[in-house]
């Protein structure tokens, strides 16, 4: 979560210097207070305070003046010599990831105290919310909060159809419940999704009361709570009728209007010739709830079109039908890197502990198990069929959860993303994410010195999926082309032979002494890395953990680094 205007309180001159750090890491959000007595002024104007100032004394300022946890501002307290950001209040409404990010800028520890946090869960009070659900009875939050910390059994029905992170449950006689349901009459702590769509017609004229009367009829015959309303939506003819605009303002909910040839050629049960011949389309109420946008998957029609009742002998003027939205999955494509946990970019880890479901090689598990949310489900393959592997997650991700596929590297080099992404046909059904990854190539070469400093190639020498003639073309263009050419696997037990062939192709281009760089397990435990030559490289030393980086004619090794000139001459102070 991101604060819009972030007040920054600094009584000390150390205080000062660390709120100008965060002004200049932030120059748009960040407001400047000065001493404890400003405290208060930025507590009012501000979404988020950092404080520069002990917790005792913040407390007792701003005791009186605070009101709810859900509308005042989050505060961070931290210490004097900058070794702890204390988020002190609204944890989890931004102060804990205000105390993250204040954190990553001063490199002090941040230092969180609510109870599903600390512990690595889901928040009850945060699920979903990125979604859009909403939360029917708060004042269930509490007690089911309490249970589900105390690892008491707790039922979830429902929440397996959205891409929300896990809760860590436990089997059990249920001691309490939690729904994600838009049916209305739901049990337990109650979170509804905006997974509903009202389709109105109305005649010229119509009012918001009658436009809601049909509205909340046609959700009441299937039992709908209007909690889930995620807009209600007509043909483009009737945007400018007030009564609509004016039912959905009075609710809160959006309204759309589509143009009636998006609307035309939707099945529907209650086609009418009169509504063609007037707007355009056969249908509005019912086309309109069904109606997702291009590409997209059509919503479910669960109630068909009803009218409103309306007062007195008067003609209804006012329609209304609901259709469900499938939920949207979402797909993470995440590349772990080369090994080394902090070469794991934040933002991997932020979709690691988002997934509900992560999908990956057990090696690759191995190396991010501790920074899953409890409660996530780990389906670890061994060395398979990459192809059942991608297809798995995207069928997970279409039945509408959160998933991670994870691979070493970056995810779309000789990866994972590629056949997940390939799996799909032309419906756009599901959210899809990539979060770059450090590849090997670039692990490789930052231990090597900096052999890619020019233009160079990147080739595979796995003939598994690829012909050998073709990778051999390709070799020989790189070759011509004089390319610095790295290797991704370079060599394996069933195939020892195609390094040999292509360095003896590149060696028909380039000179015997060109630098040939290997790196086995790049930022993993046991790295190593040497450099040779061309002719007297011996291909029996690689392995497939290793990648090896051929120099260009260019390439040269000063002080034992590897190092491919940028092409031009510096020229020192012209
Ligand atoms: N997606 C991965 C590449 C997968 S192909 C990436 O972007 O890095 C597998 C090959 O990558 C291995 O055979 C090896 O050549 C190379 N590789 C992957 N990780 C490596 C590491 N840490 N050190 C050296 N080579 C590595």
């Amino acid at each position: 979560m991101n604060h819009k205007t972030i007040g920054v309180v600094a009584a000390t001159a150390a205080g000062r210097r660390a709120a100008e750090r965060l002004a200049a890491a932030w120059p748009d959000r960040v407001r400047s207070y000065g001493g404890a007595s400003e405290l208060r002024q930025a507590f009012e104007d501000c979404d988020a305070v950092v404080a520069f100032l002990a917790v005792g004394a913040t407390v007792r300022s701003l005791a009186p003046v605070l009101g709810h946890k859900s509308t005042d501002a989050a505060v961070v307290c931290l210490d004097e010599a900058l070794r702890h950001a204390v988020a002190v209040l609204g944890g989890h409404h931004g102060g804990n990831d205000l105390a993250e990010q204040v954190s990553a800028v001063l490199g002090c520890t941040p230092v969180i105290t609510t109870a599903s946090d600390a512990s690595g869960a889901q928040a009850l009070d945060g699920y979903g919310t990125d979604l859009g659900f909403r939360i029917e009875n708060p004042e269930m939050l509490a007690p089911v909060g309490a249970k589900l910390l105390s690892g008491a059994p707790v039922a979830v029905a429902g929440a397996d159809r959205w891409p929300v992170p896990p809760l860590d449950l436990r089997d059990g006689e249920p001691q309490a419940r939690i729904s994600v349901t838009d049916a209305a009459g739901a049990e337990g702590l109650v979170y509804r999704p905006p997974s509903l769509v009202v389709g109105v017609g109305a005649s010229r004229g119509v009012t918001a009361e009658e436009v809601l009367n049909a509205v909340d009829r046609a959700l009441a015959t299937a039992g709908l709570s209007p909690n889930s309303v995620a807009r209600l939506a007509s043909v483009d003819a009737k945007a400018d009728e007030a009564g609509i605009v004016e039912a959905a303002r009075r609710r809160g909910w959006d309204v759309v209007f589509h143009p009636a040839a998006a609307l035309a050629g939707i099945d529907v049960p209650n086609p009418s010739d009169v509504v063609r011949a007037e707007v355009g389309t056969p249908s509005v109420a019912e086309a309109a709830a069904r109606y997702d946008g291009p590409n997209r998957p059509l919503a479910e029609l669960i109630v068909p079109k009803i009218k409103s009742r309306s007062a007195g002998a008067q003609a209804p003027m006012a329609t209304a039908a609901v259709a469900r939205l499938a939920p949207r999955g979402r797909l993470a494509l995440i590349g772990l890197g080369p090994g080394a946990r902090d070469l794991l970019p934040p933002r991997a880890v932020a979709e690691l502990r988002r997934a509900s479901v992560v999908i990956g090689l057990d090696q690759y598990l191995d190396q991010i198990r501790d920074l899953l949310r409890p409660g996530t489900e780990i389906r670890a393959t061994g060395l398979g069929s990459e192809e059942a592997r991608a297809k798995d997650a995207v069928e997970t991700a279409r039945s509408g959860r959160a998933v991670a596929l994870i691979g070493s590297g970056d995810a779309g080099v000789y990866a994972m993303a590629s056949p997940a992404l390939d799996t799909f046909a032309d419906l756009d059904d599901i959210d899809v994410v990539g979060v770059p990854g450090i590849t090997a190539s670039l692990a490789a070469s930052n231990v090597l010195g900096a052999p890619l400093g020019h233009d160079h190639a990147v080739i595979s020498l796995s003939d598994l999926h690829t012909p050998w003639p073709v990778i051999e073309r390709r070799v020989t263009a790189a070759a011509e082309g004089d390319f610095v050419t790295v290797f991704y696997n370079p060599r394996s037990k069933g195939r020892h032979w195609q390094l040999g062939r292509a360095l003896a192709i590149l060696g028909r281009h380039r000179p015997p002494g060109t630098p040939v760089g290997c790196v086995r397990d790049a930022s993993r435990p046991g790295e190593r890395s040497w450099i040779s030559t061309l002719s007297d490289f011996n291909p029996a030393d690689v392995d497939m953990y290793t990648v090896v980086l051929v120099g260009s004619s260019q390439t040269r090794v000063a002080a034992g680094r590897m190092v491919t000139p940028r092409g031009y001459t510096w020229s020192a102070g012209s």
